[in-house]
Formats: structure tokens, C-alpha cells, sequence
């Protein structure tokens, strides 16, 4: 058997390779395989000698052929009066290749009335005709009362490649069965008397590829005739395929096999997909699925993960107006479900299977089903004749290949050949009992999942339990995990199905730890039954990361999720859109572990997987957006976050409605930024908006709101817009404080921001205080805590209560150690907070080294101009100069002069109470240096710009000074 099939595949590819070289060329090859392979070149060279024979209709067309430009199709621009030396007569209809018109021959050497189907222009003509010449042998055998015959073909003057065949004066299949109130059982004859056309095509080794009613005409005398046989695949193989991916563009997606959307290798089966499609249509009014997608893509993925509905489903389902249009008056849906049910269903299931090789193995086993089942006979899939087989066998090796080489490989093949066959026969016969089982079972599991399904909501239900026992979601998701087991005992890869997909539903559902336990038990499943390195199983591991990631163990995430991509990609599904959620999720790791370019390179291909597999327009886009913006955003990368925001904010808008709650959300973060680069003004607009749309469309004490309401709070306080932050704050506190949280004690602690900024300095510390518990029971003994103590030290310190500062302060300079031992942020945040305390207690000496290093600090986080190294350099020239040493002015002096620059050409608001701090500490210098004109200057322009309450304390210091040197102390009434 092997020896035949090598040398079937050998003849096969010199055939293809032979026939596209010159011919010089070719018979150098033919030459050369005379010395080492005779045979083979007698049957090539046969096989060469058939391709050529010349057709005068044809070639004569093909004569005057030159490249053809693609123009502009314009709808409008059908060829007038006649197309080579056929008389167009009228329109007969207009299909996705071009408009099909009621023709005759001019000179009348063809009698009859023929259909001549024009071509849209822009598909490659040259490749079509070629296609053409290579296929009208088999083309022209098709010689079968069902199918409707293909007369001539060539190109008109106007360069567009045309074909002629016969003239059908009918209607549609499913049109006319409607028309004529056909019962179920005559249109079940009707097709099965199509799927014999098809089967009797097949084999002659051509598939139709377009089976579809439009292409099923049936006559006035009621015989269905089956148009454009191999019509698709001529053009498909001319080089359009390239252009489009799948050839999709000569047919309708909706009509298309799974393996034609996928770019799969087609076959007989593929035409056996369409005819089960079809018997549905005709039974029911219509597909058992329906395809949305409009990108290749889209339609890939609809095609790979296709569920279709029963016939009997659909039946049940139809309106009244609907059945009585199919049917006419006396149809009753109860009675057609019933009808269909059972073996109907298992008809056009089999047919629908998504793999080929588990459809019916050819058209005739469809057509001998539909009869049985009209005979009242048990159905059963059925091994066809041997010829069959080798044609299903030549399907396998290689597609559509000429008919000529398989007569001339049955002469060579002989007695061996037919031997084989016959084996093969009962192999084939034995696999399709096998498929038989599979369908059925595969139905029947399908029924099984639904039925659990529906179990554990129909407990759910409030009319059916009383409402004291009505579980919460997560008890019932627990609830239908514990059932698995038990209801699918003996399926264990559904079990392992749904155990991943309730695991993933307890992650949304915050269920944390139950979720990292289902999701353990789908992996090791799916591993025993899939393999550890199968899609499959890489598919449940990267949940499972996640689940773990949502516990908390993030190093043990990163390893699974790392683990779950590796496998994905090795087994070149690392563009699924479950590998690009794990590398959201990896993305946070990769931020949190400070990867930042990589995090970014992780979450921009979440984008653009999702892009591709659900169009630019999804909504699901949006989320990975999301992601993608907060990575950025984390990295700092500002402008690039806002860029991305306001995609997903647009999307959102455009698929949910501008007031959709999701665009509130992304709204705050489109806000956040714009709040760190300084434009509040529209950062304001932002939260306000999100805020209206939350008031809106959720409850007034909704955590939502409490949220936005914290940052429009904040960013009023930064505004200088006290009172309306004063309220914002009240209000969010009293909605997030009913359920303690992080975002509560941040809450908090930007509520005693607040305080500090109007100058209230004791109840800022109570604020921080407060903050800072919250923090230790939401977060423990975190950075978060010890950050908020620093906060409560500094209030203390304003509030010139030393005591309790120094206390707090040693607790948090040591709990930071521990907890962040390394931390630049921390580290320079603790030695400011802790030198300025220092320096407030008139501990020059050591304040001067803690604020040395929180100058370094901020100098080695922030650009130079910020103001936060312009104020650390003011409050370390105080403590130098608080030391009262001539060595140390001039390095005070140069600190002040440079903090004065950088804060007056900043030259904002903010910038102004910190200019006055530096002009107080350049009076001081000038006191000291027994400069007084320059002193008084200095301290008169600092109390001026010391307005703000939350300067009073500095204020209150330089109005002392200004007495001392005798300035007038002004605006002070
Ligand atoms: P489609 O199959 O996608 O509908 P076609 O281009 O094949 O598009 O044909 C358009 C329409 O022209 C058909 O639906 C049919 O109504 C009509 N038509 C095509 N071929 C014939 C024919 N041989 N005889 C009569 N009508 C035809
Ligand atoms: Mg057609």
C-alpha cells in the first residue's frame, strides 16, 4: 500500500511541476526521468499530452488574451449586447462572482438558450482561463441529469473572463420547496436526489465547494440541478487565494465549511458540510449557525469554536408567520420538532461534524441516510464502493488533482491497486461506524453539559426555592463543582471542560482560593488526558496561574503563567486569546518586578491578538487596552497610557453607549493621567463625567462612586479648591469607609493631605492616623502603613508635637527597613520627612546628613527641574545654615540661589509658597552675612508668596525675622 501511494504522489507532484514549465524545459526534465524512471515518464508525459489538446473555443478566445488591468468595478457596469460569441439576452440574477445573464450564440451553432455567467472584474483572467483549460476535461465529463453542464468558457472584449452553461428555468431549492408547500419528506427527496448529483461529481473527483440553494435550481418539472460545479475552485486556484487568504471572496462565508474558513485542506466532505447545511435550510428556513464576523480572522475563530443548533431546536422555535411560510396553513411546530428529532438531527449533525474525516465519509452515505430515513430504516453510515475509497484516498495525499492520473495509475496499479483497495474498504468501513459512535456521543454530551447547566440555575431560581435557601453565585458555582464528579463520572474530558470554566467564573467572582483549587484539579485532568504539553492543558495551567495570582502568590504565578506561554507558543498557539490574557497577567508581574519594557511588549501583544482575532472594534479590545494603558501609565510612560485609554474609552462608547458605566471607569484613568501631567483642568472634566455616569447608572453608595469622588477630591485640593474637596472627600469616605479597604485608608490618607493643606495640622495627623490603621488591617505591615506613618510624622512635626513625631518617626524609619529595605522612593521619602523634623527641632546637625540624602534622593527620581529637588535644596541649605558655620554658607547660598531659578521659571501657583520658603532661608543667609538691605528685600518677598494656610507655620517664621530686622510685616491686618 505504501508503495502505491509514494508513487501516486510522485506522478501527481512532476504532473503539477511539469505543466507550468516551458517546453523546452519540460522535455529536458521528461529526458532525464527517461534515463531513471521510464514508466513514470511514459505516464507523465501521457498525462502532459492530455493537458495540452487544444480546445479552438478556447484558445481561439485566449489568442487575442492580454494581461488584464483591474478596474474599478462599478455595480452599474454590466457588458451590453454581447460577450465573445454569445448574445447576452437579459439578467438572469447577480451572485458574489459576477452577474449571470440568459444568452444565445450569435452564428447560431449552438441552439439553445444558454446562461452565461460574466466575471467581476479584477480577478486575474489570465490565471482563470489557464485554470480553466486545466479543468474543462473534467468540467465537460460531468455529464449527470442533476447537474447542469458547462458549456464553454473564455473572455469577453471587455477582458472579463465568462463562462456559459445550461439554461435552467426554475427557482431555488429552498424557494421552490416553500413555494410549493413540499413536506418533509418530499424535500428530504428533493435533496437527497442533489447529494446523488454531488456524489456522482465526487467521483469524477470534482468538488463543487458552493453547494449552496442559489446553486440548486429546480426546474418546472421539479428536477433539482446543481449549478457551478468546480466554478469555485477554478477561480480559488487562480491566484485569487493568494490575494484573499482563503478564496472566502468567491463564496459565502455563511455558507462556508469550518476547514474553507480555516484554510484547511478541502474535500468531498467539504461539499457533504454544505449538504447538511442545506437539508437544515430547507427543513427549517434556516442555517444551524450563524456567523457574524465580517475579517478573516473573526471568521476563523466562529469557524474553529461553531456550535449548531438542532434542526428540532430551531423547529420548536418558529413563529407561526415563519412555519406558514415553509409549510403553508396546516403545519403544527410541535409536530415538525418532533419529526426531526432523533435521527434527523443525527443526520445534519454528522454532517456539520467540524472535522472532516467525522462526516459522513462521502456524499452518497449522505444521500443512502436521507433515504433510509424516508424508508423508515434504521440509518447508518455506510463504506461506499471501492472507487470511492481511492478517490477518498487521493483526497488525503493531494486535492484536486487532474482525473486523467488516477485512470492512467489504475492501469499501472493493476491487481495491486485492487487489493488494496479492498482493504482499504473495509478499514474505511470500520472508521465510519467509529465516526457514527463519536457524532452520537458527542451529541448526547452536548445535551449533558446543557442539562447540568440548567440544573444548577433551575435550583437557583426563586419560584422554585425558597428564597431563606437561594444561594449566593459563588456558593452555586462551589455548588456545581462539587456535582462534577458524581454527574460526570465517566466523561472525564467534559469534567475537565467545566471544572476549567467554573474556575475561571470563581476568579471573576473573586472566589479566590476555590478558584486556585478547581483550576489545580482541571489542569492535572486535563494533563492526564491531553498530554502535559497540549494546547489544551497549556490553556488550563495559564488559568490557573491566574488563580494563583489572584491569591497572591505571585512568584509561583509568574512560573505557571511563563510555563502555560511557553508551551503555548511552542505549539504555535501563542497568538490564542487565552495565551494573550496570560501575558496581561505576566504583564503586572513583569511591572511589579520593574520589567517595565517588557511588560509593555507582553500587554501590546494582548492588543493586538485580541485585534486580530476579534476585530479593532470589539469590545474585548478594550480590555486588553486597559491593560495595556495601566502598564504604561505604571512605567510612566504618560503619553502612550492616555493614547491608549482613550481607544478603550472610544470603544467602549461605540459598543455600549456613551453613559455606559465601563466609560466612567476608563474615564477616571484617562483622568489620573492628565492629573499627573498637570492639566487638572482636563482632568477635571474627566472625573466630573465619570462621576455623572456612575451617579447615574449605579447606587449612590456605590464603591464606584466613593472612588471617583476620592480623585475629583484630590485633584480640587491640588486645584486649590479646598471647600469642593472638603465635600467630595467627606462624601467618598462615608461610602468607601462602609467597607474597610485599601482604597479606604487612601481615602483617608488624602483626606489628611487635605487637612494639611488648609493648615490644619492636627487633624491631618488624626486623619493619618486613622489612614494608617486602616492600612495595617487591610494590608498589614506594609509599605502602605509605614508611608502613612511618615505622612501622620510630618503633620506632627507642623503641628510641632516633637514627641510623638520622634516616636512615630523611629517606628517607621525601622518598619521600612524590613519591609523595604532597598526601596529609593521610600528611602529619600523617610530622610526628607525625618530631616525636616530635624531641622524643625533646631537639630542641625542631624538634620543636615538626612537631607543630603533625601536631596540626592529626589534628585536621582525626578528631571531637574522639579520642585521636589528645589525644596530639598532649600531645606538643606537650612539645616547648613541652621549650623551657623562660615564653611557651609556658600554651599547654602548656591542651593538657594538654584532652588530660587527653577522655581521662578516654573513660575506656576504651587511653585510660589515654596519660592517664598527659599526667599525666608536667602533672608537668613543675608542676616547672617550682616547683609540687611538684602535681608529685609528677601523677607518681604517671602511673606508675600507665604499665603497659602498650609505655609502659615513658614509665614509665621519670617514675619519673626521681619520684625527682628525691622521690615514692615504687610498683609497681615
Ligand atoms: P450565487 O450562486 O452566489 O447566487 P451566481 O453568480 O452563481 O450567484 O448566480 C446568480 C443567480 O443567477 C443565481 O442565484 C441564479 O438565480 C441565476 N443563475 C445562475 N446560473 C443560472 C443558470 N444556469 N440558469 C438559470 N439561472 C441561473
Ligand atoms: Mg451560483
Amino acid at each position: 500500500m505504501s508503495t502505491a501511494t509514494e508513487r501516486w504522489a510522485e506522478v501527481a507532484a512532476l504532473f503539477d511541476e511539469l505543466a507550468e514549465l516551458e517546453h523546452a524545459v519540460r522535455a529536458q526534465r521528461l529526458a532525464a526521468l527517461d534515463e531513471s524512471d521510464p514508466a513514470l515518464a511514459a505516464e507523465v508525459r501521457a498525462l502532459l499530452a492530455a493537458d495540452d489538446t487544444p480546445n479552438p473555443l478556447l484558445d481561439g478566445e485566449l489568442a487575442g488574451v492580454v494581461v488584464g488591468i483591474p478596474g474599478v468595478e462599478s455595480p452599474a457596469s454590466a457588458p451590453a449586447g454581447k460577450t465573445g460569441p454569445w448574445r447576452l439576452l437579459r439578467p438572469l440574477g447577480e451572485g458574489g462572482m459576477g452577474v449571470v445573464w440568459l444568452a444565445e450564440r450569435i452564428d447560431g451553432a449552438y441552439e439553445q438558450q444558454v446562461a452565461v455567467k460574466v466575471l467581476k472584474r479584477g480577478m486575474d483572467t489570465q490565471a482563470i482561463l489557464r485554470r480553466f483549460l486545466q479543468e474543462r476535461r473534467i468540467l465537460a465529463r460531468l455529464n449527470h441529469p442533476n447537474i447542469v453542464r458547462l458549456v464553454d468558457g473564455g473572455m469577453g472584449e471587455d477582458e472579463r473572463p465568462y463562462y456559459v452553461m445550461d439554461y435552467v428555468d426554475g427557482q431555488s431549492i429552498t424557494r421552490h420547496a416553500a413555494d410549493h408547500h413540499l413536506d418533509v419528506s418530499a424535500r428530504m427527496r428533493l435533496l437527497a436526489r442533489v447529494a446523488d448529483a454531488v456524489a456522482y461529481a465526487h467521483a469524477q473527483l470534482v468538488i463543487h465547494r458552493d453547494l449552496k440553494p442559489s446553486n440548486v435550481l429546480v426546474d418546472h418539472q421539479g428536477e433539482p440541478r446543481v449549478l457551478d460545479f468546480g466554478i469555485a475552485k477554478l477561480i480559488e486556484e487562480s491566484g485569487e487565494q493568494t490575494q484573499t487568504g482563503t478564496g472566502l471572496r468567491v463564496m459565502s462565508p455563511a455558507y462556508a465549511a469550518p476547514e474553507q474558513i480555516l484554510g484547511e485542506p478541502i474535500g468531498t466532505a467539504t461539499d457533504v458540510y454544505a449538504l447538511g447545511l442545506m437539508l437544515c435550510e430547507l427543513l427549517v428556513g434556516q442555517l444551524p449557525r450563524q456567523r457574524r464576523g465580517s475579517t478573516p480572522a473573526q471568521l476563523a475563530l466562529e469557524a474553529s469554536q461553531e456550535v449548531t443548533d438542532r434542526a428540532s431546536t430551531l423547529a420548536a422555535r418558529l413563529t407561526g408567520a415563519q412555519l406558514q411560510a415553509l409549510y403553508g396553513e396546516t403545519a403544527d411546530p410541535r409536530q415538525l420538532s418532533r419529526m426531526l428529532s432523533g435521527d434527523l438531527d443525527l443526520i445534519v449533525a454528522t454532517a456539520l461534524q467540524r472535522e472532516p474525516a467525522r462526516r459522513y465519509a462521502t456524499a452518497a452515505a449522505f444521500a443512502d441516510d436521507l433515504r433510509r430515513w424516508l424508508d423508515g430504516r434504521p440509518i447508518a453510515a455506510r463504506a461506499d464502493s471501492p472507487g470511492y475509497r481511492l478517490k477518498k484516498f487521493m483526497r488525503r495525499h493531494r486535492l484536486g488533482v487532474a482525473a486523467s492520473v488516477i485512470v492512467a495509475f489504475s492501469l499501472i496499479g493493476g491487481l495491486g491497486v485492487a487489493l488494496w483497495q479492498a482493504q482499504l474498504a473495509r478499514a474505511e468501513a470500520q472508521r465510519a461506524d467509529l465516526e457514527r459512535g463519536k457524532a452520537e456521543r458527542q451529541l448526547a454530551r452536548s445535551e449533558r453539559v446543557k442539562d447540568f447547566i440548567l440544573t444548577l440555575f433551575r435550583e437557583q431560581d426563586p419560584i422554585s426555592r425558597a428564597s431563606a435557601t437561594a444561594r449566593t453565585p459563588v456558593a452555586l458555582i462551589r455548588d456545581g463543582i462539587a456535582q462534577i464528579d458524581s454527574s460526570l463520572a465517566g466523561e472525564p474530558e467534559l469534567r475537565a471542560q467545566l471544572l476549567k470554566d467554573l474556575g475561571e467564573i470563581q476568579i471573576s467572582l473573586d472566589d479566590r482560593e476555590a478558584a486556585r483549587a478547581t483550576l489545580k484539579r482541571a489542569w492535572e485532568l486535563q494533563s492526564s488526558l491531553s498530554g502535559a504539553d497540549s494546547i489544551a492543558t497549556a490553556e488550563v495551567l495559564a488559568a490557573y496561574g491566574d488563580a494563583v495570582y489572584a491569591v497572591g502568590d505571585v512568584p509561583a504565578s509568574a512560573a505557571l503563567l511563563r510555563d502555560a506561554l511557553t508551551k503555548l507558543r511552542q505549539a504555535g498557539a501563542g497568538n490564542l486569546p487565552r495565551a494573550a490574557l496570560a501575558e496581561s497577567s505576566l504583564a503586572n508581574i513583569e511591572l511589579v518586578e520593574g520589567s517595565n519594557a517588557e511588560a509593555e511588549k507582553l500587554a501590546r501583544h494582548g492588543v493586538e491578538v485580541f485585534r486580530e482575532t476579534y476585530g479593532a472594534e470589539d469590545i474585548r479590545v478594550a480590555s486588553r487596552l486597559g491593560v495595556l494603558g495601566k502598564v504604561q501609565q505604571e512605567a510612566g510612560n504618560y503619553p502612550d497610557a492616555l493614547a491608549s485609554y482613550r481607544e478603550a474609552l472610544a470603544i467602549v462608547a461605540r459598543n455600549n453607549g456613551e453613559d455606559h458605566v465601563r466609560t466612567a471607569m476608563l474615564r477616571t484613568n484617562v483622568g489620573d493621567i492628565l492629573r499627573v501631567q498637570h492639566k487638572y483642568d482636563e482632568a477635571r472634566v474627566e472625573y466630573e463625567t465619570a462621576l455623572r455616569i456612575e451617579r447615574a447608572q449605579l447606587p449612590d453608595d456605590h464603591l464606584f462612586v466613593g472612588g471617583t469622588l476620592l480623585r475629583l477630591g484630590d485633584l480640587q485640593r491640588r486645584m486649590g479648591n479646598l471647600e469642593a474637596a472638603e465635600a467630595s472627600f467627606a462624601e467618598s469616605i462615608a461610602i468607601l469607609g462602609k467597607t474597610p479597604s485599601g482604597q479606604y485608608a487612601q481615602a483617608l490618607q488624602t483626606y489628611g493631605t487635605l487637612a494639611r493643606a488648609q493648615g490644619r495640622f492636627e487633624l491631618a495627623a488624626q486623619r493619618y492616623r486613622k489612614s494608617f490603621e486602616a492600612f495595617q488591617a487591610a494590608t498589614g505591615d506594609s509599605v502602605y502603613t509605614w508611608i502613612t506613618a511618615l505622612l501622620e510624622v510630618s503633620a506632627l512635626t507642623a503641628a510641632e508635637r516633637f514627641v510623638e513625631a520622634d516616636r512615630l518617626g523611629a517606628d517607621a524609619l525601622a518598619a521600612l527597613a524590613r519591609v523595604s529595605p532597598d526601596d529609593r522612593y521610600n528611602n529619600t521619602f523617610a530622610a526628607s520627612v525625618v530631616g525636616s523634623l530635624r531641622l524643625a527641632e533646631s537639630r542641625f546637625d542631624d538634620a543636615t546628613p538626612l537631607l543630603r540624602r533625601a536631596l540626592e534622593g529626589v534628585q536621582a527620581i525626578y528631571d531637574k527641574d522639579h520642585a521636589e529637588i528645589a525644596q530639598a535644596r532649600v531645606a538643606l541649605a537650612a539645616a547648613l545654615l541652621g549650623q551657623q558655620e562660615s564653611a557651609l554658607r556658600g554651599e547654602a547660598a548656591a542651593l538657594i540661589e538654584t532652588a530660587i531659578e527653577t522655581l521662578t521659571r516654573a513660575g506656576d501657583a504651587g511653585s510660589e509658597p515654596m519660592l517664598g520658603a527659599a526667599y525666608l532661608e536667602r533672608s537668613r543667609f543675608h542676616e547672617q552675612g550682616g547683609n540687611l538691605d538684602a535681608a529685609r528685600a528677601d523677607v518681604v518677598a517671602a511673606m508675600a508668596r507665604l499665603r497659602t494656610p498650609e505655609y502659615a507655620p513658614k509665614l509665621r517664621q519670617a514675619e519673626a525675622l521681619a520684625r527682628k530686622l525691622g521690615a514692615p510685616v504687610g498683609g497681615r491686618a
